[in-house]
């Protein structure tokens, strides 16, 4: 099976691209290295020992795609490619629009054109907004509370109605959690531009000792010890789900739904304990204000997964924290240019 891969160059698509491998199927990679390198593909050849394809190039340009997936025979597309920070949607909102709905337009255009009829697309938890319970089922209402959020929403929407136009394609929304962690090699792993805006990247941040203090945003939730509470699921475990995506439902006509979490919620606390442990370094954190946004907790139902897709996460938050801690202590500075 030959799958183009959108945004394949980025923290969850190049994992993905390993695991497409192991599994004997063939990523072609397609982005316009906004915010990755060039040397993961490096990366990933020296942890599989098999070459990708790359396509530098952007969503938007539909004649590179079309071109790109016809040249290559694409059986499937798996699209993560897109821009993903919450406060800067914030302050960009158009710029959000135009990659990630915009964007994905016109690749499903491009496919269309293509005559590819598979698609799995990178959505998020952030759909179900501030969830009035949890764990979280597929069929919560859905609502956004940012325009990152707002992007995924509109994609899911303007890809449902797509699908009830053509009923013949397949068409897999994956809602992720938090995906945190790092391929197991240490060659690979989340390497944010700047200031990270993310849990784990920041604490292992502090521990490598790029940063001085983790602030934690918010004590007094209403949960066991008043930090934010979150289903973190490990990349590879992540990873791994786009591989059975593809397999169980990828050629089956329809407008699939999952999510992918562990089930298990964690809190800020429990994240820099776990990371301490794995690391054997002090993360010194201190409390601050609420994030405006933020919901105090959010976890997954994630056994429709496992029924129809018959796959289900199964590293611990031990070896998420390991691992990230083996990528950061590796590579402090993240990728080489
Ligand atoms: P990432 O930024 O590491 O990877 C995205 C990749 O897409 C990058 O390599 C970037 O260069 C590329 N890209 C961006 N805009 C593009 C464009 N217009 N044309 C071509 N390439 C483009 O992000 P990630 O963490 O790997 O996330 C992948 C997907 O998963 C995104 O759609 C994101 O919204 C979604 N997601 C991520 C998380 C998370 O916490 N990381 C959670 C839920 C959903
Ligand atoms: N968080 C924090 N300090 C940080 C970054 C995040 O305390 O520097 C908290 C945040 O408030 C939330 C949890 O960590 O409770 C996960 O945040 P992240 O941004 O990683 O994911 P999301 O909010 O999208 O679930």
């Amino acid at each position: 099976m030959k799958v183009l891969v959108t945004g394949g160059m980025g923290y969850i698509g190049s994992h993905t691209c390993i695991q497409l491998l192991e599994a004997g199927m063939t990523p072609v990679i397609f982005d316009n290295l906004y915010n990755s390198k060039v040397s993961v593909n490096e990366r990933i050849q020296r942890v599989t020992g098999q070459s990708v394809e790359f396509v530098e190039g952007d969503i938007r340009n539909k004649a590179l795609l079309v071109d790109t997936m016809k040249r290559h025979n694409i059986d499937s597309v798996i699209h993560f490619a897109g821009l993903k920070a919450v406060g800067e949607s914030v302050a960009k909102p158009l710029e959000y629009f135009d990659n990630n709905v915009s964007g994905t337009l016109v690749l499903v255009d491009a496919m269309r054109d293509a005559g590819v009829t598979s698609l799995v697309f990178s959505s998020s938890a952030t759909v179900y907004g501030d969830p009035a319970s949890v764990p979280i089922t597929e069929d919560f209402p859905t609502s956004a509370t940012n325009p990152y959020g707002r992007s995924k929403l509109m994609v899911e929407e303007c890809l449902t109605d797509f699908h009830a136009a053509n009923p013949q394609w397949s068409i897999t929304l994956l809602r992720y959690f938090n995906p945190v962690g790092s391929h197991p090699s240490g060659d690979l792993g989340e390497d944010p531009q700047g200031i990270p805006n993310n849990l784990m990247p920041f604490v292992s941040q502090v521990a490598v000792g790029r940063r001085e203090f983790l602030s934690v945003f918010g004590d007094d939730y209403p949960t066991p010890d008043g930090t934010g509470v979150r289903d973190y699921i490990h990349v590879m475990d992540l990873a791994d789900g786009h591989i059975a995506a593809l397999n169980k439902v990828g050629q089956q006509a329809g407008l699939h739904i999952f999510n992918l979490g562990t089930g298990n919620g964690s809190s800020v606390l429990d994240m820099v304990k776990a990371f301490e442990q794995a690391s054997g370094k002090t993360v010194a954190y201190k409390i601050a204000p609420r994030r405006p946004g933020d919901i105090a907790e959010c976890w997954a139902d994630s056994s429709k997964a496992e029924t129809i897709l018959q796959w289900k996460a199964t590293r611990s938050l031990q070896q998420m924290c390991e691992d990230t801690w083996h990528w950061q202590s590796e590579n402090p500075k993240g990728y080489p240019e």
